[in-house]
């Protein structure tokens, strides 16, 4: 099997100022020391400089979204190569972006590609609604999500299966629905990326994630670990959950 370290991902959302942000940062001090897992944090995009001094060099910063044009006039926006300067990472696709701020497919293919272009591997979101999951269309769903990955997808490409009804909600997935989620978007990334890529891209579940669920969602066969929002944003929940990550 492909040599898979488990990732710990916090998304701050539009949470903390500079302030708060640093101190949660010193309240992270050491998590880079535990072994066999790699952690990244998604912080504001104003945040990113002090999360960036905040934290050891093997702490990976994420933006939450980013353009895909490299600059122009597009007011208000951040582009791939400003974030680039600050992060290694981006997450795509996000529930609230698709939802809220309209994000289609289309949009997310630009992105990917502006990801490859800038060097930012990217944690492309993909999930069910609960209508959807109550008319049994979730493996339907994450399919045409999905459509957006060929062989030209960005190599360092990690994908977080987040159940919308689960995110905030305080109502995670099972383990054993979070894992067939995750053996199905296994075998579509197959088809999409080569049996190769896709033994070693790895899947994240999002979606309630705490200190005491995490351990169980990575102990998974086809998953590799966890994008935690609300529970990120403590410093002892989020070091106990990668810790759960990083043994289980
Ligand atoms: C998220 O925002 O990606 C998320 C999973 O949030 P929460 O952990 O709060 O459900």
């Amino acid at each position: 099997m492909a040599d898979r370290t488990p990732i710990s991902a916090a998304n701050w959302k539009m949470h903390l100022t500079d302030g708060e942000a640093e101190a949660l940062c010193r309240g992270l001090g050491g998590i880079e020391e535990i072994a066999g897992v790699e952690v990244v944090i998604a912080p504001g995009f104003l945040q990113l400089g002090a999360v960036r001094r905040g934290v050891d060099r093997r702490v990976g910063i994420a933006g939450q979204n980013m353009h895909d044009a490299a600059q122009g006039a597009f007011t208000g926006e951040v582009s791939p190569a400003q974030l680039a300067e600050l992060a290694s990472w981006v997450i795509l696709g996000h529930s609230e972006r698709r939802r809220l701020f309209c994000e289609d497919d289309q949009a997310l293919r630009a992105k990917l590609a502006a990801a490859k272009a800038h060097g930012l591997a990217p944690i492309l979101c993909v999930g069910e609604s609960q209508a959807e999951r109550d008319e049994g269309r979730t493996e339907a769903v994450l399919g045409r999500q999905l459509l957006i990955l060929d062989a030209d997808s960005p190599g360092d490409l990690a994908i977080a299966y987040e159940p919308v009804w689960a995110i905030g909600s305080g109502r995670a997935a099972t383990a054993a629905e979070a894992q067939a989620s995750a053996a199905f978007i296994s075998g579509r990334l197959a088809e999409s990326l080569g049996g190769e890529r896709a033994a070693s891209t790895r899947i994240l579940y999002g979606g309630s994630v705490n200190a005491d669920n995490a351990g169980e969602f990575a102990a998974q066969p086809d998953l590799d670990g966890a994008l935690v929002g609300g529970a990120s944003l403590d410093a002892d929940s989020f070091t106990a959950i990668t810790r759960a990550i990083a043994a289980a």
